[in-house]
Formats: C-alpha cells, sequence, structure tokens
C-alpha cells in the first residue's frame, strides 16, 4: 500500500512509519559508506590541479607521485598556534597534507604578531585556531583544517591525537610538553618536538621507530624557576620561524618515509651565532620510562601542572603577598599625582622594560638591584635631594607581583626608617594602569 493512500486503520499507519523510518536509516547508512568511499577515493587520486600545483615538490626523488598521495592521505596534528605553530603549519598546508589539525585555548594579541605570522592586526582578539584556519584556507583550500579551541590536558589529550598521524609539539610550556609526549606514547604516534627562546632553538624527534621519547630524556621536569617563556625571557621572530619551519620538513619527512629522520638526535639552533649542532641522544629507551610500557599500562589521567610545578600557560597568575592596606588601585595612584603629593614611584621592572615604556613621573631600580646597599643609599640621596616633606615609596610593575615583592625587601631595611612615610604597591601593576587610567599605555 502507498504511503498516499488513505489509511484509516492507526495501527498499520504506525507499522508504515517504522517501516518507513528503517528504509531511511537504510538508505542514510548506504550514503554514510558511498561518502566515505568517495573520500578515501580522492585521498589515492591526484587531480591535474594538484599536481600543478605540487610539482616541485613532486620532481624530488624524495617525494614523487606516491610521496604526494602520502601527504594528502595524511593527518598533522599541531599543538600550539603561535610562533612555531604558525611556520609548520603554513608550510605543511602549502605542501598539501590533506588535514591539518589546530589545538590552542588562546585569542591574538598585538604583541604575538612579530613572529605568529598567520595572524594579522585585524584578528587580534579572534581565536587562534579560527585566526589560524582562515589564513591556512587562504593558502590551500585543498587542506581540511580541522580546529580544537581547548586547553590540552591529560583528559582530552587522546581524543583529539588518535585522529592524526604526526604531532606537532609547537607549545611554549612544560606541562604541555609532557601531555603531548605521554598521549603520543599512549597512542603511537611521531612526536615532532621544537622549542624557541630569545635567540635559540632546538628540535627533535621522539616516539618514531622505537626511539626514545621526551621523558627519556626528562624523567623529572626542570624547577619551574630555571624555566623561562617568551613572555618573560623574550624572543627574536626568526627564531620559532627556523625551528616551526624545520618541524614541517621533519613531518613531511615521516609522512613520505624518508629514511633520514632526526630521531635520536637532538638540533640546537644558535640564532645569534647562527650556528647548528647535531647532538646525538642515548638510542635505547630509558629503563622504566613509560615508553617502555604497553599502552595500556600508561595513565595520563595525571596532575601534570602539579608534577610540573608550573602551569600550561603564559598567563601569570596574581599573588597575594602584601594585606590589603599595604596595597593601593591606579585610581589611588592617579590621585597622589594629580595632587601632588609626596610620593617617589619606583618601578622595579628591568631595565630594558622600563627603557620601553614606563610611567613619566617614575624612576627605575629593578627588583633584584634593591637588594643591594647601593640601592639603598640612592633611595636616600633621591629622598634627601627632592622632597621636603617626608614622601611615601610606591612600588609598581608590569603586573603587581614583583611590586609586592619589592615592598617587603623594602619593609626590610632599616636605614629606610624615619625617612619614608609608608611603603605600598599597586594592584595589577602598569597592565592595570593601561586598563583603567591610560590605554595608550603599552601592554606587552
Ligand atoms: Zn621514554
Amino acid at each position: 500500500m502507498s504511503v498516499f493512500e488513505e489509511n484509516t486503520n492507526p495501527t498499520n499507519n504506525y507499522k508504515d512509519i517504522q517501516q518507513l523510518t528503517a528504509e531511511i536509516e537504510a538508505i542514510k547508512e548506504e550514503l554514510i559508506l558511498k561518502t566515505e568511499l568517495l573520500k578515501m577515493k580522492k585521498k589515492q587520486f591526484l587531480a591535474p590541479s594538484e599536481i600543478s600545483r605540487y610539482s616541485r615538490q613532486m620532481i624530488l626523488p624524495e617525494i614523487g607521485i606516491e610521496g604526494q598521495k602520502k601527504l594528502k592521505a595524511s593527518s598533522v596534528l599541531i599543538v600550539g598556534v603561535g610562533g612555531l605553530g604558525c611556520p609548520s603549519s603554513m608550510y605543511l598546508t602549502s605542501a598539501g597534507v590533506g588535514t591539518i589539525g589546530l589545538v590552542d585555548y588562546d585569542i591574538v594579541e598585538i604583541n604575538n604578531l612579530h613572529r605568529q605570522l598567520l595572524h594579522a592586526e585585524a584578528n587580534c582578539g579572534m581565536r587562534k585556531v579560527e585566526s589560524g584556519k582562515l589564513s591556512l584556507e587562504r593558502i590551500n583550500q585543498n587542506v581540511n583544517i580541522v580546529t580544537h579551541d581547548v586547553q590540552l590536558d591529560g583528559h582530552n589529550s587522546i581524543e583529539i591525537f588518535q585522529h592524526y598521524d604526526v604531532i606537532i609539539d609547537a607549545s611554549d610550556n612544560l606541562v604541555t610538553r609532557y601531555i603531548v609526549n605521554d598521549t603520543c606514547v599512549k597512542t603511537g604516534k611521531p612526536l615532532v618536538s621544537g622549542s624557541a627562546i630569545q635567540c635559540d632553538g632546538q628540535l627533535a624527534v621522539y616516539n618514531y621507530k622505537g626511539s626514545v621519547c621526551f621523558r627519556c630524556l626528562h624523567p623529572k621536569p626542570q624547577p619551574p624557576e630555571t624555566v623561562g617563556n617568551c613572555s618573560s625571557a623574550g624572543v627574536l621572530g626568526p627564531v620559532p620561524g627556523v625551528i616551526g619551519v624545520l618541524q614541517a620538513m621533519e613531518a613531511i619527512k615521516i609522512i613520505t618515509d624518508h629514511p633520514n629522520v632526526l630521531y635520536n638526535n637532538l638540533v640546537v639552533y644558535d640564532g645569534g651565532d647562527c650556528d647548528f649542532k647535531k647532538i646525538k641522544l642515548a638510542n635505547s629507551k630509558r629503563k622504566g620510562c613509560i615508553c617502555t610500557k604497553q599502552p595500556e599500562e600508561i595513565s595520563i589521567d595525571t596532575d601534570y601542572e602539579l608534577f610540573c610545578g608550573s602551569k600550561a600557560n603564559d598567563k601569570v597568575k596574581s599573588i597575594n603577598l602584601l594585606q590589603e592596606n599595604e596595597r593601593l588601585t591606579v585610581l589611588d595612584l592617579q590621585k597622589y599625582v594629580s595632587e601632588n603629593e609626596p610620593i617617589l614611584v619606583i618601578d622595579v621592572r628591568k631595565k630594558v622594560e622600563y627603557d620601553m615604556c614606563h610611567l613619566p613621573f617614575s624612576i627605575n631600580i629593578p627588583l633584584d638591584d634593591l637588594k643591594t646597599e647601593q640601592s639603598h643609599s640612592q633611595l636616600i640621596e633621591k629622598i634627601n635631594l627632592s622632597y621636603t616633606k617626608i614622601p611615601s615609596l610606591i612600588t609598581v610593575c608590569r603586573r603587581g607581583n614583583d611590586s609586592q615583592r619589592a615592598v617587603m625587601e623594602l619593609k626590610k631595611k632599616s636605614i629606610l626608617k624615619n625617612k619614608v612615610n609608608w611603603i605600598k604597591d599597586v594592584i595589577g601593576g602598569l597592565h592595570e594602569w593601561s586598563k583603567q587610567i591610560n590605554t595608550n599605555f603599552p601592554i606587552y
């Protein structure tokens, strides 16, 4: 009976609906299968336009038609769409890797742009993965760009990693390095690891053809105070550029089965001297390392931040070392300045940072220098020469953490007793000044 014929029996109607639903489901499944098969066929086939596009690299015997098909059928996950992730993803997208996954939790900021070339001025404030996807799609529409707008942790990493063939660690912190390494070991993925800070960079391939993993070399994390990041230590843009491009190169070599993938070696780049060193690593795994275990024995349900004693991002957490009455707001500071109160504002950042930008009424004594006798005599001299009334001391820094340490340091010094009224710091530091008082004041 056709469904268009009138049927007055409700039981028959119900049966018809059931039958039709089952038929629709069967057609749907068939369609999904056909689409998947079509996708697979497409991956194994290079269109004439693709042959033209990739011809310069396909001419190389290392790539050829088979290598290009392998690139097209492959997927690479890039953890971090920053200084390393931008160049590596640009080269891999241009090379015709079929799927590129981008992981990042952050937004584009103006201070990213000197090294993170996927992002543009107009994209400041946008999610990095979205900005990256837009730029990569402009480079090559044939590549499927997948975004993962999350902060990687031991709970979400396996689900993400399992869909990719090669993982690129383009992160900027130790916590993420351990999460990426352990997940690669557990899921059996090769890891192309890179790092860059100031003028120096490093490159290594881990967990490839039975090679060592990151943990074999670093079973225990370095103390947090010895590990810098680009936010505090700085980085020259081309340095992550060099390392990110090399990461793309190693990923291409892995995908195309190149015989000389950089495993069991570490490349160290000194941008200042323009020097590359290749250091041979132990070619056997460290005894007891997680990479010697079976995947099911490896647990990544770990508190990695606790293990490393540091955080998985470079956002500086505000600390509270002082009592509430030992702290001022930026509005208080502005009031003291406008009312010509006898205050001495000490900016405790490094000289190079003070030279970049500072409050015109502040003097610079870096926190480390505040601990020296010389700085105290400097202070006393300044107070004696410049003030008719006993002044108050106000310390300021980038975000309001070091300024608290400076207050504690200054309060220890008996030489300042009777020379100053009170000593306080500014909550939120220059970042807060920029937000609330003068939006033209540079944030970095
Ligand atoms: Zn290992």
